[in-house]
């Protein structure tokens, strides 16, 4: 989401007098949010994704290919297509899935974190006629803050269209204390009443251990075991080896950067969304998730442009956010945070979830795939 929003809007302010390249090891840009709308038969694939190749129509080089290293004292990206020289960078390598970090993690969790497990996941969902579904997160930090909890509740009316509800029994899991923590205990509390609501146990302060699929069942690290028929489990996280090769990263990784301009310890390289750590004033991290990486995308390319074209005024990076949060039943609420006040402040838009967030989730998904391509 970074690289297509910088890329563009550079190309865009810059023009043909310079060169701007996109790489990236896939061949097409897929729609993440509209990951749960694959799982609930909702969306096809080629709904949601768009190739690449047509940012050529933009005037974007996309070079197809994996990146393998970052010398930046060099100046030097390293690709499978070919090496690449650079006046300014941005990072934008996202977080990887690590499922194998967690041992029988692979063989039985089902997921919505790819294209490609959000379809099996439907697939399997689909055959599924009752039973126990342990659905949560594995371990912290993990992209998307909402998106579990709006899996458990989509599925929850999934089942209820199917009318099997009486059939399935939820557990949700997760190491974090309640809901979505940094967006605090207003937001939390009213997320975790809505599972309560639709009779979805919650089990807070449970990071997975391991998964026993012969005897299904999954452990936490206190010590409890939950059964399951079904396992649906957000991935681990950890970020992509070529920043941490690069010597780019803090202990946990992850790419510290300046959190109102973006850039790292060196002038010329800037790094955005999910694969940087952008600590907030109580030391809480700023969440993982496209609306930042958006709107960071828009501050670096921005401020690159004005170094090289001159004119205008740079700019920084608010800490603003929003967050549609689907509750089936074709509603979805809206949260928004200022996330580098202090104290930080979060707003839920409308006292009850309703028709209109939805609506407006589907024309931001419109909105998103004609506007970048
Ligand atoms: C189910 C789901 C729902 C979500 N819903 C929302 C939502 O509603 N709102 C929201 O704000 N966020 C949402 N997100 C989170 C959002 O998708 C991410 O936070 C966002 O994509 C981060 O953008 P990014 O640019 O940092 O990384 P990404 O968008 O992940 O992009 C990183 C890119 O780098 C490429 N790459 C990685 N390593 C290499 C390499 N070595 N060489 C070449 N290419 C490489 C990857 O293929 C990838 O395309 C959701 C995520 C999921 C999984």
């Amino acid at each position: 989401m970074g690289g297509l929003v910088a890329a563009n809007m550079l190309s865009k302010k810059l023009g043909k007098r310079h060169e701007v390249m996109l790489v990236e090891k896939k061949t097409k840009y897929e729609f993440t949010p509209s990951y749960l709308w694959l799982m609930m038969g909702w969306r096809e694939p080629l709904q949601i994704t768009r190739n690449l190749s047509l940012l050529t129509n933009k005037d974007i080089a996309y070079v197809n290919g994996e990146v393998l290293g970052i010398d930046p004292s060099n100046r030097l990206v390293k690709t499978t297509t070919k090496n690449l020289t650079y006046d300014y960078l941005i990072v934008a390598l996202g977080a990887e899935l690590v499922p194998e970090a967690i041992p029988g993690f692979s063989e039985s969790a089902h997921h919505t974190y790819t294209l490609e497990a959000s379809m099996k996941l439907r697939e399997n969902l689909r055959t599924f006629s009752g039973g126990t579904i342990a659905i949560g997160v594995s371990t912290l930090p993990f992209k998307c803050p909402a998106a579990p909890y709006e899996a458990a509740l989509l599925l929850d009316y999934y089942f209820r269209e199917r009318g099997i509800r009486d059939k399935v029994n939820f557990q949700f899991f997760t190491p974090e204390p309640l809901p979505m923590p940094v967006a605090g205990p207003a937001v939390g509390n009213r997320i975790r009443r809505m599972l309560e609501a639709r009779g979805i146990d919650f089990y807070p302060n449970s990071k997975l251990l391991s998964v026993d699929s012969p005897q299904k069942e999954i452990s936490f690290e206190k010590g409890e075991n939950i059964k399951f028929d079904f396992l649906i489990a957000v991935p681990p996280h950890k970020s992509p080896n070529v920043v941490r090769e690069a010597g780019l990263t803090n202990e946990a990784g992850w790419i510290p950067v300046d959190k109102k301009t973006l850039t790292t310890r060196y002038d010329d390289l800037y790094a955005i969304g999910d694969v940087t750590a952008i600590k907030l004033f109580d030391g809480m991290m700023l969440p993982k998730a496209g609306v930042f990486a958006h709107a960071q995308a828009e501050v670096v390319a921005h401020n690159i442009a004005v170094d090289i074209a001159g004119g205008g005024e740079r700019k920084e990076f608010d800490g603003k956010g929003y967050c549609f949060i689907e509750a089936g039943s074709g509603k979805a609420g809206l949260a928004s945070g200022e996330f580098y006040a202090e104290p930080r402040v979060v707003n839920i838009k409308s006292p009850k979830i309703s028709r209109i967030w939805h609506l407006g989730k589907i024309l931001f998904e419109k909105y998103w795939l004609w506007r970048w391509f």
